[in-house]
């Protein structure tokens, strides 16, 4: 894909300003360009660089003799870094000149600028960590909630990488078998159970497909429409779940529009409230937006809150919002309920759940979020128990290694040859090195670590 022999750099921070910015270099010539670039006081330093210490001084230009900037130098010897090469990072001033000037002068200086998540794929390419660690870095990045960082930590300290390996071993070991049976058929190969090797490999893959669903809603959030005609108090409501500092605002990659959207951490779970420009906008008024945009927006979310006043009685108005819903996981919040109640607000969705409020007083909160957590996970939640997969593409790889294991017992069951329960145990052993890596083709690494932004 890319060279793997030459030096890479590339400017490791956010651009912007910032106190401190860093230029990270990666590859055999790292340090050679650096200490080219790097003059400590007084001129000094005859015996070099030692590796894991920070060195004071500045980049200055070695044609012009001008300096730079004034930096911190650290210096990681191979094999023990991030990407298992010599790494230079040059902790500069975080602004954007200074940054782009000594990119510049270890562009070069022989360096060659780095292709997104390259330092990554490096540490991927040369063992360091596995595909699903190298995703988990991203992940880590992107995590909205506590809870989300916490699965991606688990997932790129190996937890989910080494459930993938005992479950792939398993079907190795049956593929062997089967292999074995199937050229030597006249030899003495010990009759094996393949039918519980199978069954174990179908339960374990299913348990782990339906934690990936729930992995999912931690690691990219519920999209969540809040809905309602005009001053039922779906503002209110947003501040309230927006006070108590809970609320965060995250950068969604991916997202077309690539702007910021609004994000509410429900116990760990990221709800991304969706149609939103700033918090001001956030709230979906049906009459001032008309029918279509509001149809548009609950089509594109997970999850309704269609709210309505509980102290008036329900308006047409309040039914035209809720026939848009039909058919959308949705909840009922029925608010002012410090208000002395009005009825006729269970025909409102009553397919839906309802719940009672005060966005003013806060009361009846708490059980609208268990009541969001319960319907998120249909009730299955486990928030115990935090899954290890929360990846789109692991989910994938599952369903498709899952259904050649339930291939594979169909055949074993209609007692056909060993070699087409081979054919299916083998595929479902090549997608799960998808997970890994081990058998990732580059058209898959490309897609994964082009997510990636320059520097990581
Ligand atoms: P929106 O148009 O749906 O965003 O509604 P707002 O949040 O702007 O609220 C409309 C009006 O209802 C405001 O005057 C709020 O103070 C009031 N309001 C909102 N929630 C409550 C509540 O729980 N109890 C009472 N008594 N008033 C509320």
């Amino acid at each position: 894909m890319y060279a793997l022999d030459d030096t890479i750099v590339a400017i490791s921070t956010p651009i912007g300003q910032g106190g401190i910015g860093i230029v990270r270099m990666s590859g055999p010539e790292a340090l050679a360009i650096a200490l080219g670039l790097f003059v400590p006081p007084g001129r000094g330093m005859t015996d070099g660089v030692e590796p894991n210490r920070l060195y004071y001084g500045h980049i200055v230009d070695p044609n012009t003799g001008r300096v730079v900037d004034e930096v911190l130098l650290s210096h990681m010897k191979e094999p023990h870094t991030y990407t298992r090469e010599a790494v230079v990072e040059i902790n500069a001033h975080g602004g954007v000149v200074p940054l782009r000037e000594i990119l510049a002068l270890c562009l070069a200086s022989g360096a060659r600028m780095a292709h997104e998540g390259e330092f990554t794929l490096r540490a991927f390419l040369n063992g360091r960590i596995d595909l699903a660690q190298a995703e988990a870095v991203l992940d880590i990045i992107c995590a909205k909630t506590e809870a989300s960082l916490r699965v991606a930590v688990g997932q790129l300290g190996g937890r989910l990488s080494q459930e993938v390996r005992a479950i792939r071993g398993r079907l190795v070991g049956l593929l062997a078998y089967l292999e074995a049976s199937i050229d030597f058929p006249e030899d003495d190969i010990p009759p094996r159970q393949i039918g519980p090797d199978l069954e174990q490999a179908r339960k374990e893959l299913s348990d782990l497909l339906a934690q990936a669903g729930q992995g999912m809603v931690y690691r990219q959030g519920v999209r969540t429409a809040i809905v309602g005609r005009r001053n039922v108090g779906k503002s209110s409501l947003l501040n309230r779940l927006l006070r108590s500092d809970r609320a965060i605002v995250t950068p969604i990659p991916g997202t077309t529009r690539d702007t910021l959207e609004e994000t509410l951490n429900l116990q760990g779970i990221p709800l991304v409230l969706v149609d939103t420009a700033g918090i001001g906008e956030t709230v979906l008024v049906v009459e001032q937006m008309g029918m279509e945009r509001s149809r548009r927006s609950i089509q594109s979310a997970d999850l309704v809150l269609l709210m309505v006043d509980g102290s008036q009685p329900p308006t047409r108005a309040d039914h035209e919002v809720a026939s848009l819903i039909a058919g959308k996981t949705a909840i009922v919040v029925v608010n002012k309920s410090d208000l002395p109640p009005a009825y006729g607000h269970a025909q409102v969705l009553p397919e839906a759940p309802h719940v009672s409020l005060s966005a003013e007083t806060g009361e009846g909160i708490p059980n609208l979020e268990s009541l969001v957590l319960e319907t998120i996970f249909a009730g299955k939640v486990t928030t115990s128990n935090e899954p290890i997969a929360s990846n789109p593409r692991h989910r994938d790889v599952f369903r498709r290694a899952l259904a050649h294991v339930l291939e594979a017992q169909e055949a074993l069951s209609q007692g056909l040859p060993a070699d087409l329960v081979a054919i299916d145990v083998a595929e479902a052993v090549n997608a799960l090195g998808e997970i890994t890596g081990e058998t990732a083709s580059e058209d898959l690494l490309d897609t994964i670590f082009g997510s990636f932004c320059i520097g990581k």
